[in-house]
């Protein structure tokens, strides 16, 4: 069901009912920038409260901080971004598009997994029970051999990653008959390095002024103020520091919406550990932000873990979640063992002693830290596309748009709502709204009929509605109207409140 078709709508439902426009449309826009509306950000800021929530609020090790988006430009050449940020990137000559090589292989390697699982399934349908899976991955010719490529194609990618060789990574392209999605031809040019980083001046004259980077991940602003967090609030090993913020990175392939933005938002939090406990935190974590996914319930098959064949210069394990979005399975959130590397490049850069002093063996040590990162843009997106469903109701083959947002995460609470613009209706659903709007975010509409105003509600997501009709005015209730049913019962004016506080708790998911 989820396709690229579904992602063309689902960007299309994002602009109409306000979660995200393009950055400065009225000027054709800007490539790769968005803003959130009316409806975006309050499920953003959702999004962002159940993490940090999550992370802050439920772990008593764990503290949060907000740090600055410029640093000094030491930190960066200590992180190794100066000299290690690059993705390979390579043009098309024909249709002038700019790719990531590495990605060009890495997608052309998933299609011919995506051939092995369809035979898979249609193999599976034709046997029924009987069907040996793994003795047909292991017999079928077809499939070994397509196995077998994948197989040669991943040894010869990983190499050249390994040894930086920009010239293996074309040959790769070539070898496989890799074309451009766009023009169809093979007519590549060679594969350059291309640092992420924007950079910037700081100070009124430029020309005197040193060249500062906007961040490229909120992590460095962790690690330099590890020092200050662990000796003001007296942390013991093992603690984490959360952050959630903007980063910056100059995309070279920057058309997928917003799940490669050039400013995007991260939510990264670095656990600090003693040396030699690492894989038991990798695994740790890896199974509580699994969790943490889980719980919104859009069925495990969406998930799946990746690990790393190349780590980045600063780990020693990585695994990725990711999440089949409508353009197909792609990173969500990396969890990254990055040993004592952070810590020890930014002693050696400042020349000061960033240590734990551990009082159980009397000795000072660099802490080693496990990493979780994810993109709060990524996440909005894995979100709005799983919500988006097309139902047909009704006899007459009527059709409604639905975001089956999770209720914790909806951006409207509910929609209080009189079913005709008179007979003192509106009044008495006035009464109501302005009592319940102190806890949660509520909606008053009283245009058009009701029907409408039941879709455009769904099309926002809104989880509940609360009707107030002439029955109301006889005993007191209103109908409450569930989203994904789109069943309605009667409810006492004075349950309203406690009814729909219960069923939007945060801690719903958090249990
Ligand atoms: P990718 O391989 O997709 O470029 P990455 O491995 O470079 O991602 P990390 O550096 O691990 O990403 O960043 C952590 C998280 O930040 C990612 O899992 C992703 O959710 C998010 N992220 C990274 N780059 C972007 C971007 N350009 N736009 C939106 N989110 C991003």
């Amino acid at each position: 069901m989820k396709n690229s078709n579904t992602f063309k709508k689902v960007i299309s439902h994002a602009k109409e009912y306000g979660f995200v426009f393009q950055s400065s449309e009225i000027y054709d826009g800007l490539s790769a920038v968005y803003d959130y509306g009316q409806n975006g950000v309050e499920l953003k800021n959702n999004i962002k409260k159940y993490w940090w929530d999550s992370m802050v609020k439920l772990n008593d090790n764990i503290v949060g901080i907000d740090s600055a988006i410029f640093m000094h430009p030491t930190v960066w050449k200590a992180s190794g971004h100066v000299g290690a940020f690059n993705d390979p990137l390579i043009d098309n000559k024909d249709s002038k598009k700019r790719y990531r090589a590495d990605v060009l292989i890495e997608e052309h390697r998933e299609k011919i997994l995506v051939k092995i699982n369809k035979d898979v399934a249609k193999a599976q349908k034709r046997f029924g029970d009987s069907f040996d899976k793994e003795q047909f991955l292991t017999t079928n010719g077809r499939i070994i051999a397509r196995q077998k490529k994948i197989d040669k194609i991943s040894e010869r990618y990983q190499k050249a990653l390994d040894n930086g060789n920009l010239h293996e990574l074309k040959q790769i392209i070539i070898d496989y008959g890799i074309s451009c999605p766009v023009s169809g031809s093979k007519n590549w040019t060679d594969v350059r390095q291309f640092n992420l980083m924007f950079d910037t001046r700081l100070g009124s004259l430029s020309e005197d002024a040193d060249v500062i980077y906007l961040r490229p991940e909120t992590a460095q602003g962790i690690f330099v103020n590890y020092l200050n967090v662990q000796k003001t609030g007296r942390m013991r090993l093992p603690f984490g520091i959360a952050q959630i913020g903007k980063a910056f990175r100059n995309e070279i392939v920057a058309r997928q919406f917003i799940f490669r933005m050039r400013e995007f938002e991260q939510m990264e939090m670095q656990f600090f550990i003693s040396p030699g406990e690492e894989d038991k935190w990798f695994e740790f974590w890896k199974e509580k932000r699994i969790k943490w996914h889980l719980a919104l319930g859009f069925g495990n098959d969406n998930y799946r873990f990746h690990d790393h064949e190349k780590l980045a210069h600063y780990a020693s394990a990585a695994s990725d979640i990711e999440f089949n979005f409508p353009i197909g399975f792609k990173e969500l959130e990396g969890i990254h063992s990055r040993g004592d590397f952070d810590l020890t490049q930014h002693i050696k850069f400042s020349g000061k002693k960033i240590q734990y002093f551990d009082h159980k063996i009397n000795k000072s040590y660099t802490p080693y830290v496990i990493e979780t990162s994810i993109g709060l843009d990524r996440m909005f997106l894995s979100v709005l596309s799983m919500a988006y469903t097309e139902e047909n109701i009704g006899k007459n083959n009527e059709k409604r748009v639905v975001l089956k947002i999770p209720p914790a995460l909806a951006p409207i609470k509910v929609a209080v709502l009189p079913l005709l613009k008179k007979d003192g209706l509106p009044e008495t659903a006035k009464k109501i709204f302005n009592e319940i709007k102190f806890d949660f975010n509520c909606q008053y509409e009283e245009k058009d009929s009701i029907g409408r105003r039941y879709r455009r509600q769904d099309a926002i997501g809104t989880p509940f509605c609360i009707t107030i009709d002439h029955q109301t005015k006889i005993d007191n209730t209103v109908t409450l109207r569930y989203r994904d049913s789109m069943k309605q019962e009667r409810l006492k004016i004075n349950e309203v409140q406690r009814t729909i506080s219960e069923k939007v708790l945060m801690k719903n998911l958090l249990n």
